[in-house]
């Protein structure tokens, strides 16, 4: 089972990719500013426990981390030492963390952490040539046990040859959704899934997004159908 950990909402846009952040889309809809960066009420929940004195969160699960914010967010610097305390403490779950914010990740980091924590996996997102070419020099150097690389909104073809090293577990690939989505084209895809096949590197196409080219055909793919649609195409690489 996986669980949703988001210590901290809100954020600031940094990249392209952030344009029609789901976030924003979101709190826009309860007319709250996603820019209000606020520590939530969940804050405590790896380490809170139920009446029986148990961990509410069992060991062993999937604790998907700070996805309505980013974790190496400005604002949350004075909140991150005690969310890495509870990431430490509970060292029976396993953390996924996705940022755009690779270039802050040794900020606060605990003085222990050394190689990483073998129970972290930290990604990072790049949606462009430009973000690739900033962020992955960065990431390929910090010491993180479990990197992968998300594509994810893909705005155009890009190539990650010179950063798929051997430590890259993993390359997830996806299209924008909502309203204002931008285009992803499939040949953008099947580009990033030839790079990973070269260098033996498991390759996953999550969701179209909601405007998808593909054969010369552009669609608009409802959100029920952007990860079933990928799904079809069949071409994810294990
Ligand atoms: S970094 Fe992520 S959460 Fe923050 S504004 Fe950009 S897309 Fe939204």
């Amino acid at each position: 089972m996986s669980w949703a950990w988001n210590p901290w909402h809100g954020c600031h846009k940094i990249s392209p990719g952030c344009a029609h952040c789901y976030v924003y889309r979101h709190d826009a809809r309860y007319e709250r500013d996603a820019a209000d960066v606020r520590k939530n009420a969940d804050f405590g929940l790896p380490v809170r426990r139920d009446r029986s004195g148990h961990f509410k969160i069992p060991p062993g699960e999937l604790v998907y981390t700070c996805f309505t914010s980013d974790f190496f967010l400005e604002d949350a610097d004075a909140w991150r030492k005690e969310a890495w305390d509870m990431i430490r403490m509970r060292d029976d779950l396993s953390f996924f963390l996705i940022t755009k914010r690779i270039h802050r990740f040794a900020v606060n980091l605990p003085a222990d952490w050394g190689e990483g924590y073998p129970h972290v996996s930290i990604a990072t997102t790049v949606e462009n040539q430009d973000r690739v070419d900033f962020r992955m020099p960065l990431y390929l150097v910090a010491p993180i046990r479990h990197k992968s690389i998300v594509c994810e909104p893909l705005l155009e073809r890009i190539d990650l040859t010179p950063y798929l090293s051997d430590e890259i577990e993993h390359v997830t690939v996806g299209g924008e959704s909502g309203n204002e989505a931008r285009l992803c084209r499939y040949e953008w895809v099947l580009d990033i899934r030839e790079q990973c096949r070269q260098r033996g590197i498991p390759f996953h196409f999550k969701q179209t997004g909601a405007l998808f080219e593909k054969d010369g055909y552009t669609y608009r793919v409802p959100r029920e159908h952007q990860h079933k649609q990928a799904q079809k195409a069949g071409i994810n690489l294990p």
